[in-house]
């Protein structure tokens, strides 16, 4: 519907279009991060009546003819970008490139040189396709992207978040090319931000700083990732980092905050929202700003939190005369999802620590409201239709 309205409505139920599509029932949903900039209109080409949610499992109860590596029956956690599998990006495994799934990619490409992937439920920009906080979902290119959970001992909270946020922090992670005894900071202790420093402690970050406001995130963070933490309105954070690394500043840092970052300091803060309000920037890139000046020469930054158009005040200056390196994407979700899953079989991980919430899909207007404000220390919705 309209900016922070989200209403449940009956609609008629998805068909199958294409040979390569499944239809799913959707047995769990959650609520992401990056719906609330659909929700708070901060990414463009949302339209009345669309369909939220890109993170979903569930059963599949049909299938298109040329699927043939699922059944009807089967028990399926779904990527949020949809690809091909056969195209030049799918083919270097850059799913959320695919160069065959954005049925909308002229608007895109407008807005950003080339088009990625569609994504579910986010936007016209992005393909408009219906997306899984619904009963049913039409699955596009389902013999490539559905992943089949075997074994019936997991429960939905435990796979669930391999559709998007737990692949999506470790990508985060992997892209700093973590070395033994790197320092390793992460902006932004939402879910994206814990599963970026749980991995970083995985792939071999001797040390992870994590850095938000909400008291509860923080200590979400000490408890499973074992991060020390920085409550950015109680410190200088850029002082604090270098008093912790000797001066020399994080070797890599993580920005899981994305555009919707608040600043510390009010003047700075309102001065973003003004120019995002007027369209003359579409980001408030405090966290990104603060992550290119806190890393030390020559280390990584590294950008999962969601931007949709152009930031202001970009530290250039800092970024090249110190040789940092950028690297960023939305995640190729399904290059992660069978390697993760095995971690979570292997009990390596266990997501669920991040779940705060369970509603009904019917409270799904209440979900989005109580994420929104940060009501009842809320971190993730799960929603079960
Ligand atoms: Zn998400
Ligand atoms: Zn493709």
């Amino acid at each position: 519907m309209g900016p922070r309205t989200v209403r449940v409505k009956d609609v008629p139920d998805p068909k199958i279009l294409n040979g390569r599509d499944a239809i799913v029932r959707i047995t769990s949903t959650a609520i992401c991060g990056s719906d609330l900039h659909l929700y708070g209109h901060y990414v463009p080409g949302l339209k009345v009546g669309d369909i939220l949610g890109h993170e979903f499992m569930g059963e599949v109860v049909e299938t298109g003819p040329e699927v043939s590596n699922l059944a009807v029956g089967d028990r399926v956690v779904v990527p949020f970008p949809i690809a091909c599998g056969a195209c030049n990006a799918c083919k270097r495994e850059l799913y959320s490139l695919c160069e065959n799934s954005n049925t909308t990619a002229p608007r895109a490409e407008k807005l950003w040189g080339h088009s990625p992937a569609g994504i579910f439920g986010y936007s016209h920009l992005l393909g408009g396709y219906a997306g899984g906080q619904a009963e049913y979902v039409r699955v596009p290119f389902a013999d490539v992207g559905p992943l089949k959970i075997e074994d019936d001992s997991l429960t939905d909270e435990q796979v669930l978040f391999l559709s998007d946020v737990l692949p999506t922090g470790y990508m985060g992670a992997e892209l700093c090319d973590i070395r033994p005894g790197d320092v390793v900071a992460v902006w932004g202790a939402g879910t994206v931000g814990q599963f970026a420093a749980l991995s970083a402690r995985l792939l071999g970050a001797e040390r992870v700083v994590v850095i938000d406001r909400v008291a509860r995130r923080l200590e979400m963070a000490r408890e499973h990732a074992g991060a020390e933490t920085l409550d950015y309105e109680q410190t200088d954070v850029l002082a604090e980092l270098k008093d912790m690394t000797g001066g020399r500043g994080p070797d890599a840092c993580i920005d899981a905050v994305g555009l919707e970052a608040h600043h510390p300091a009010a003047p700075l803060h309102a001065y973003d929202k003004a120019k995002q309000f007027a369209r003359l920037e579409t980001e408030r890139s405090h966290a990104l700003r603060e992550a290119i000046m806190s890393c030390r020469n020559g280390g990584t930054v590294s950008i999962i939190g969601v931007y949709g158009g152009f930031a202001d005040k970009f530290p250039i200056g800092s970024v090249m005369n110190r040789s940092l390196t950028i690297r960023t994407g939305q995640c190729h979700v399904h290059r992660y999802m069978r390697p993760l899953l095995e971690r979570i079989t292997k009990r390596e991980i266990d997501p669920t620590f991040v779940i705060t919430h369970h509603l009904s899909l019917d409270e799904a207007p209440n979900g989005y409201d109580t994420f929104k404000h940060d009501k009842d220390e809320c971190v993730k919705v799960v929603l079960h239709p």
